[in-house]
């Protein structure tokens, strides 16, 4: 089974590929912008896919911050911190919407 890019959890079923690689790239915590290793292919599960397109950022965060405590990420409570990781998540995941993905089963 391949992870899901988004929530880290161990079932994706969809591809993401990108049609504009060039614009697809990876913000880290301290803001520094990299090229994507990957050609910018997300792979997601079908929740994380629904989510995906009808482009509910605000759930996919939510659920991706929760997978990542139940695997046992230490995530701040609340507050700057989280809001912060918040954002630059949000500028990660947007990388996908950016690049006009096609979706394709895995
Ligand atoms: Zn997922």
């Amino acid at each position: 089974m391949s992870t899901c890019d988004f929530c880290t959890m161990p079932n994706a079923r969809w591809l993401y590929v990108p049609q504009d690689r060039a614009r697809v790239a990876l913000m880290s915590d301290d803001g520094v912008v990299v090229p994507l290793p990957n050609d910018g292919r997300w792979r997601a599960c079908d929740l994380c896919s629904d989510l995906v397109d009808t482009d509910d950022m605000e759930r996919l965060i939510a659920r991706a911050f929760t997978t990542m405590r139940i695997l046992g990420v230490l995530l701040p409570d609340g507050g700057p911190d989280l809001e912060h990781m918040a954002m630059v998540v949000m500028a990660n995941f947007a990388t996908v919407l950016a690049g006009r993905p096609t979706k394709q089963p895995l």
